[in-house]
């Protein structure tokens, strides 16, 4: 590495995975952005160049620019940084647009000035930019791509992530319906309290996936990914989202909901060739409907973000 500047690739991410709202994500291996992070002599952050999406290169505008500005007001560098984005995640696509960018910024910045943050300070940070992003300073989107794999946000106050195990032959396909839904648009349609019948449901779900992921019992994560609460109103959003759902899971996949904020539709499966299958039929109903579609398939990325050189 040049002390002065570091690439980064910054994975996309799920958050949500069926019943974990707000708190449950995971970080994926085959998509994401890339970004290189400059040290400066001049105070403060600049973007200074972004390809691949139309988004602000403002600091202030910029998700990179203001979890930047987080890292820099809590450390005691002199110094600033230059930043270029590379986007390939699409925004509002739900797989973590912004948080690849809020999370990569920061991570970057803390390797080039020593290291004085941890994973947890460093989520924090990049919290700053989902509040930009979204209106919501949520994390389930930073902590899998800062700390790799599955995670969950135990508590946000005081904030406290739980790294999840992750087993190898869990795969992940991500199909994204090309229209654009904003988190901020998706959040407001959503109720502010739930039932305890539905509460009951969903906290046995959570449990249920995180011991299934430790155990690395497929079944019990396939019986576990199911949501009572947000999915039923936020798939009205997502056109062929029961069609895309009932596809994967006749074709063999454990589980399937909404990644993050939509309008992108996850599935889970065991094993990659399975994964590849469930694509393939999920890729068919928006063939019938007419909507282009991007469709990923990756394995789960344990690392998070990497330096890349
Ligand atoms: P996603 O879940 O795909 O990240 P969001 O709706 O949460 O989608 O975030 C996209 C919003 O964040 C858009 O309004 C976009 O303008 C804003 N934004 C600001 N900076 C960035 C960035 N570097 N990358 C992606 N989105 C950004």
């Amino acid at each position: 590495m040049k002390a002065n500047e570091i690439r980064v690739f910054c994975p996309a991410t799920i958050a949500n995975v069926s019943c974990g709202f707000d708190v449950l994500g995971l970080a994926l291996d085959a998509v994401g952005d890339e970004m290189v992070v400059r040290k400066t002599s001049e105070k403060g952050i600049k973007i200074t160049k972004l390809t691949g999406q139309d988004l602000p290169t403002d600091t202030l505008q910029n998700v990179a620019g203001v979890a930047g500005l987080a890292l820099l007001a809590e450390s005691g560098y002199q110094g600033g940084f230059e930043i270029e984005i590379y986007k390939k995640i699409k925004a509002g696509s739900g797989i973590g647009s912004s948080a690849a960018s809020a999370a990569g910024a920061v991570w970057a910045m803390n390797e080039l000035i020593g290291k004085p943050f941890s994973p947890l300070q460093l989520v924090k940070f990049a919290m700053e930019g989902e509040r930009l992003a979204s209106g919501v300073a949520h994390a389930d989107n930073v902590a899998p791509a800062l700390f790799g794999g599955f995670t969950l946000v135990r508590s946000y106050h005081p904030l406290d992530i739980v790294k999840i195990n992750t087993p190898s032959e869990l795969f992940a396909t991500v199909i994204h319906p090309q229209i654009e839904i904003k988190t901020s648009d998706s959040r407001r349609i959503l109720k502010t309290t739930i039932s305890l019948e539905d509460g009951i449901k969903q906290w046995g779900n959570v449990g249920g996936l995180i011991a299934g992921l430790f155990t690395e019992d497929f079944d019990l994560i396939g019986r576990s990914l199911e949501d009572h609460i947000i999915e039923p109103i936020r798939s009205i959003l997502i056109p062929g989202f029961d069609a895309v759902k009932q596809k994967a899971l006749e074709t063999g996949a454990l589980g399937s909901g909404i990644s993050g904020s939509g309008p992108s539709i996850f599935a889970l499966s065991k094993g990659e060739a399975m994964a590849q299958k469930v694509g393939q039929a999920m890729t068919e109903v928006y063939e019938k409907i007419g909507i282009d579609y991007d469709v990923h398939v990756s394995k789960i990325n344990t690392d998070g973000i990497k330096q890349i050189s």
